[in-house]
C-alpha cells in the first residue's frame, strides 16, 4: 500500500466522529440504537438565523470574501467580545475560520515546532493532541479526574512547564468534563504561567454560553489581564447557536500571531462560507433568547441523567457547571461486570448488548470514565438509561 506521511501516521481519527459513525451504520443494519456521543445540540438553528443565509444567496452574497472573514462578522465578533467578555479587541485581532477547530488547527500551525510541548489538561477534547501532533509537537498530559473536579491545580501545571512549553490549552467550560475553572483558580494557573513566558496560552471558550451558574463567564484574559500579549481566545458559533453544520469559528488574540494564523489559512481553505458568515453575523447580533431556551432543556436532562446514573451500582457522576456533556466514573462498573475489563470494552458491550452508544473516557485520555451525551430527547435519556440499568445489572 502506499506509504504515508508521518505526520498523518502520528495521528489517529477523531474518537467522538467514529462512535457517531458507528451507531449510525447499526441504525443502518436495523439495530436500535440511542446516540449518546454526538457533541451537537440536538435543537433546530433558530429561524432568523437561517433567514440570514437565505437572504445572503438571495442577495448574491456568494462570492469570496476577506481571507480572515468579513467586515461586519468581524465587527459582530468584537462588539460579542465587549459585551460578555469586557475584551477590547481590534479587526486585526479576529480571525474567522471554518470552525473552532480549523482556528485551533492554525493556531498550532502557526506556532508550533518539532521539539515544542503543549500542555494539555485530560480528560481533553480529543482534537488538541492530534493537532498538536500534526504540526510536530510533543502534547504533554495533566491528568485531573473526578477526585479533583476534572481541574488542575497549580502544583500540577508547575510540574508539567518546561523550558520547551509552547503552548498551555485551557478549556472551560470542558468537552467531555463540564467543568468549569472559577477566577479564583484561573487567577492561581496565571501565577504559574507568568514564570514561564515563552508559552503561549489557548483559552477554548466554546462552551461559554452553555452553563448552569447565574455568575458571568470568566476566562484566564478575565482573570489574569496582564497575560494578554500572549493569550488566544478561541470560540464560536457552533454550540451555543446550534450551528455546528455551518463551520464558523473565530480566534483573537495578539496581532501577530493571528497574522500569522492567517497565513495558513490563506494558503489552506480561505475564508469561511460567505453564507455561513452572514448567519453567524445575525447570531451574534440578533436576539440572544435562543441560547436560553436550549439551556432550560439542556440543564433539565443534566439533572435526570447525573441522578439515574447516581443510582446505577459501579457508577459516579458529578453535576456539571455546564456543556451539554456528562462524564461518569464507570472503574466500579468495569470491576463489577464479567468479561469487562475496560471501559473501552464497556462501550463496545453496550452498543452491542443494550444499544447505547457512548463515548469511552480513554478517548479523552482518561480511562475508567465515559462521556455521555445529553444532546438528545428526554424520552431517548431516559431509555438509553433504563437500558444500561438493565444491561448491567446483577
Ligand atoms: N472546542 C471544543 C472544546 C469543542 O468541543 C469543539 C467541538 O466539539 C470545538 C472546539 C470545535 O467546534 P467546531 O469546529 O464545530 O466549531
Amino acid at each position: 500500500s502506499t506509504k504515508l506521511a508521518a505526520r498523518v501516521q502520528a495521528v489517529k481519527p477523531s474518537a467522538t466522529l467514529a462512535i457517531t459513525a458507528r451507531a449510525n451504520a447499526l441504525r443502518a443494519e436495523g439495530k436500535d440504537v440511542i446516540g449518546l456521543g454526538a457533541g451537537e445540540p440536538d435543537f433546530d438553528t433558530p429561524e432568523h438565523i437561517k433567514a440570514a443565509a437565505i437572504a445572503a444567496i438571495e442577495n448574491g452574497f456568494t462570492k469570496y470574501t476577506a481571507v480572515d472573514g468579513t467586515a461586519g462578522l468581524k465587527q459582530a465578533i468584537i462588539d460579542k467580545f465587549k459585551r460578555d467578555n469586557g475584551f477590547d479587541f481590534t479587526p486585526e485581532q479576529i480571525l474567522v475560520s471554518c470552525g473552532g477547530k480549523q482556528s485551533f488547527f492554525n493556531l498550532a500551525q502557526a506556532l508550533l515546532d518539532p521539539g515544542d510541548e503543549v500542555v494539555i489538561p485530560a480528560p481533553y477534547w480529543v482534537s488538541y493532541p492530534d493537532m498538536s501532533l500534526l504540526a510536530g509537537a510533543a502534547p504533554v498530559f495533566i491528568h485531573a479526574a473526578a477526585d479533583q473536579s476534572f481541574k488542575i491545580t497549580p502544583a500540577q501545571l508547575r510540574a508539567a512547564m518546561t523550558e520547551q512549553t509552547r503552548l498551555v490549552v485551557i478549556n472551560s467550560p470542558s468537552n467531555p468534563t463540564g467543568m468549569a475553572y472559577s477566577r479564583a483558580e484561573l487567577e492561581a494557573l496565571g501565577e504559574v504561567l507568568r514564570d514561564f513566558p515563552r508559552a503561549v496560552i489557548a483559552s477554548d471558550d466554546m462552551y461559554e454560553h452553555i452553563r448552569w451558574d447565574d455568575a458571568p463567564f470568566v476566562n484566564i484574559l478575565n482573570a489574569c489581564p496582564d497575560l494578554a500579549p500572549r493569550t488566544l481566545v478561541l470560540n464560536g458559533v457552533s454550540k451555543a447557536y446550534s450551528m455546528t453544520g455551518w463551520r464558523i469559528g473565530y480566534a483573537a488574540g495578539p496581532v501577530d500571531i493571528i497574522k500569522a494564523m492567517k497565513k495558513v489559512q490563506s494558503q489552506s481553505t480561505s475564508n469561511p462560507a460567505s453564507i455561513s458568515q452572514a448567519a453567524a453575523q445575525a447570531a451574534l447580533e440578533g436576539p440572544q433568547a435562543c441560547i436560553g431556551e436550549m439551556l432550560t432543556a439542556f440543564k433539565a436532562r443534566h439533572d435526570l441523567v447525573v441522578e439515574r446514573l447516581n443510582a446505577i451500582e459501579g457508577i459516579e457522576c458529578l453535576p456539571t457547571d455546564g456543556t451539554f456533556y456528562v462524564f461518569p466514573k464507570v472503574q466500579g462498573l468495569i470491576d463489577r461486570m464479567p468479561g469487562i475489563n475496560t471501559d473501552l470494552e464497556l462501550a463496545e458491550f453496550l452498543i452491542e448488548t443494550a444499544g447505547v452508544a457512548l463515548v469511552p473516557g480513554t478517548a479523552f485520555g482518561l480511562p475508567g470514565y465515559a462521556r455521555l451525551s445529553i444532546a438528545t430527547s428526554r424520552e431517548n435519556l431516559e431509555q438509553a438509561l433504563e437500558r444500561i440499568a438493565n444491561a448491567c445489572a446483577g
